[in-house]
């Protein structure tokens, strides 16, 4: 039985892109337009194009933007307190912003990197978690998201941060799940593997060669793919929750 997301509002971090947008779409289709969402990334000129599109295609959908960058604690609380009050109620919340900069032994990691990698991945999505889950409990139903990664199951050399952040995400996933589990509230990680986005251009700091051969001679995933069972995990009967799902593409089982 699927329920129905209609006129719920949504909240995705790292929208401006691959897995973050993609979801966006997807959402808005299930609901056929009859949503509403609240997308946030560091490059608002993306979340306005996403807006446009989707306005363009549903005259019901209501569309948020806001820039937000989650490594920083106070601007996702003062990005919270300025949610309008038509967007307040948030039903499902997909912590997806996320990175991983470089692929270096730990000894030549840039201690930049290291600090970006876990305050993206590890205390932003913590710190917004925190920041919307008492309202969650107060209207005792919700849906929250996690992006997580394969990486957070088998660690690669190159990858020591990267997979310890995925890691973390994992086990928050996991405790929090514990500590709501009296509560409507679903808490599910999805963990990908290879998605083809634009998640190695960024690894790789611009470097298109370097991001290209992630992907030589192989089928990675598309952003869709993960978005699909998002909105499946979110469609399910409220006591029904999909704890965790690990997707990849068949190469890398
Ligand atoms: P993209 O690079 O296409 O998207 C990443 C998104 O995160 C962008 O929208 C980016 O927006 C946002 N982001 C990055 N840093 C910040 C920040 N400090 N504050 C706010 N937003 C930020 O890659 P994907 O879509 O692939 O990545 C989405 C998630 O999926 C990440 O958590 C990633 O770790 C995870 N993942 C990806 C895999 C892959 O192979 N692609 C595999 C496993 C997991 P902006 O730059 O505008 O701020």
């Amino acid at each position: 039985m699927r329920a129905n997301i209609a006129k719920q509002t949504v909240l995705i971090t790292g929208a401006s892109s691959g897995i973050g947008l993609e979801t966006a779409r997807a959402l808005a289709d299930e609901a056929n337009g009859d949503i509403k969402l609240i997308l946030t990334a560091r490059r608002v000129e993306k979340l306005d194009e996403a807006k446009k599109e989707l306005e363009s295609k549903y005259e019901a959908i209501k569309v948020y933007t806001a820039s937000l960058d989650v490594s920083k604690p106070q601007l996702i609380k003062d990005f919270v307190k300025s949610i309008p009050e038509e967007f307040a109620d948030i039903d499902i919340l997909v912590n997806n912003a996320g990175l991983a900069l470089g692929r270096d032994p730990v000894g030549t990691i840039d201690i930049a990197d290291v600090q970006a990698m876990l305050d993206t991945n590890v205390l932003g999505l913590i710190t917004l978690t925190q920041e919307i889950v008492p309202r969650m409990i107060k209207r005792n139903k919700g849906d929250i998201v996690n992006v997580g990664s394969i990486a957070g199951r088998n660690p690669y050399p190159g990858g020591a941060i990267y997979c310890s952040t995925k890691a973390a995400v994992k086990f928050f996933t996991r405790s929090l799940r514990k500590e709501l589990a009296d509560t409507r509230i679903r808490v599910i990680e999805v963990a990908p593997g290879a998605v083809k986005t634009e998640f190695s251009i960024v690894r790789y700091k611009g470097d298109q060669e370097k991001a290209d051969e992630v992907y030589k001679d192989k089928d990675p995933l598309i952003a869709q793919d993960i978005a699909d069972f998002i909105v499946y995990a979110c469609t399910r009967r409220k006591t029904a929750v999909i704890a965790e799902a690990v997707i990849f593409p068949s190469y890398q089982a």
